[in-house]
């Protein structure tokens, strides 16, 4: 029996999920949250209890070794020799990293070399892997990529029409993002239908506070909403999602003080998407009251938010030439029936058509008529399974 961690590291947090391996059975699990600032927390869950601190943890490897001590304190493992395996999830794994890879000095500076990518994402998930081969050098550390599923994009998918030289150059080309979640409901989605993945046309909504859309054609990723980076595509809890390019010079002429990278990527990361237009909030829970109440701002950023979700559906109806299932995944995807309603209540004319009695609040499977053309399901992701299922498949000891 092996004890595998799931890692995924951000900035400031860093959530993990301790498996039983290879029996996929889940011991414990937990967020730490505020690395770098005061009053720190670190929170476990174990057999149907939680266990809050507070404390200041000034970087990730504080992080870690908190982790690691409350795993002991809490009598789950008895010592550190019991974990054999870490996996960490890494957002951007650029042309480097067609698929999971075991960790070395290289792939970590990669993953920074990335950082670019994915400014969010790969610098606390690199810190992350470092404080783990600092504490634990001997276990089997292992990086599962959210863009290797779409590494079977087709080039005519992944390349942007502008000049040759910019993907020669820099390799300015869609990447994609969230694969270990699209590739897991495709898998799961094929199951619940009882038919071979290789023969489904699928488009899965990863609908988060980060979101995307994928076209997966026989279980190949053949088209996905985001871009070079997370930012593009559908509109999220944050981020802009696609713009006209022209929007960014049209602005530095007007406030030249955004002729700055750092400060033009915050405007469309940090300060748009739902909080941008809600000027309330970046959660789908806050907007959808906000709009109950009647809030004109809210009211706009759900419409719009829900405009471009069809919209992209309806474009990878056109890139897989039909569909036989869309899949919704993630916080608002797996939460909100309101959200998965007014999608697909713009979209019958392609067969679709939800049953009220199904699309309810805790909804699991297929939550279409038995009649429609083209099922709807919900399928909670597992992100943290994926990892851990990787870490055990490239196990050296
Ligand atoms: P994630 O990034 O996948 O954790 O998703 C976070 C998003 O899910 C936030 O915008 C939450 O507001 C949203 N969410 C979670 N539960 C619900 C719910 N019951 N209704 C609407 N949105 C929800």
């Amino acid at each position: 029996m092996s004890k595998t961690i799931s890692i995924n590291a951000g900035s400031s947090s860093l959530k993990w999920q301790l498996y039983k391996m290879p029996q996929e059975e889940v011991i414990a699990k937990g967020l730490i949250e505020r690395i770098g600032l005061e009053d720190g927390v670190s929170t476990v869950k174990f057999n149907g209890q939680t266990e809050s601190e507070t404390t200041d943890i000034p970087d990730h490897k504080a992080a870690v070794k908190i982790l690691l001590d409350d795993l002991i304190r809490l009598n789950i493992i008895a010592n550190y020799e019991e974990i054999t395996g870490v996996g960490h999830r890494i957002v951007a794994g650029g042309e480097y990293f067609k698929e999971s890879a075991l960790v070395d000095e290289k792939v970590i500076e990669q993953v920074e070399e990335l950082s670019l990518l994915a400014p969010l994402h790969n610098p606390g998930a690199a810190l992350g892997i470092r404080a783990f081969k600092e504490l634990l050098p001997d276990i089997t550390s292992v990086v599962v990529f959210d863009t290797a599923f779409h590494t079977s994009m087709p080039e005519v998918a992944y390349r942007y029409p502008i000049a040759n030289r910019y993907y020669e150059d820099y390799k300015v080309r869609k990447y994609g993002a969230h694969g270990t979640s699209h590739q897991y409901v495709a898998g799961e989605a094929a199951k619940i239908l009882d038919k071979p993945l290789e023969e489904l046309k699928l488009i899965t909504c990863h609908i988060g506070n980060g979101a995307s859309i994928t076209a997966v054609d026989g279980g190949k990723s053949v088209d996905t909403s985001m871009g070079l980076t997370p930012l593009g595509g559908v509109m999220m809890g944050t981020r802009s999602g696609d713009l006209d390019p022209a929007i960014i010079p049209f602005l530095i002429d007007r406030e030249p003080e955004l002729a700055d990278a750092e400060k033009i990527r915050n405007v469309f990361n940090r300060e748009s998407g739902l909080l941008g237009i809600s000027e309330k909030s970046s959660d789908m829970r806050d907007i959808i009251a906000g709009m109950h109440e009647g809030d004109h701002n809210s009211t706009l950023a759900f419409n719009m938010f829900i405009d471009r979700l069809k919209k992209y559906i309806g474009q990878y109806v056109a890139v897989l030439n039909g569909v036989d299932a869309i899949v919704f995944t993630a916080g608002i995807g797996e939460n909100s029936d309101v959200v998965r309603e007014a999608v697909i209540s713009g979209l019958t004319w392609f067969g679709v058509d939800l049953d009220p009695e199904k699309n309810v609040p805790g909804a699991n499977g297929i939550i279409s008529t038995d009649a429609a053309k083209v099922k709807v399901l919900v399928i909670p992701t597992d992100e943290e399974l994926v990892i851990a299922r990787d870490v055990e498949r490239l196990k050296t000891k």
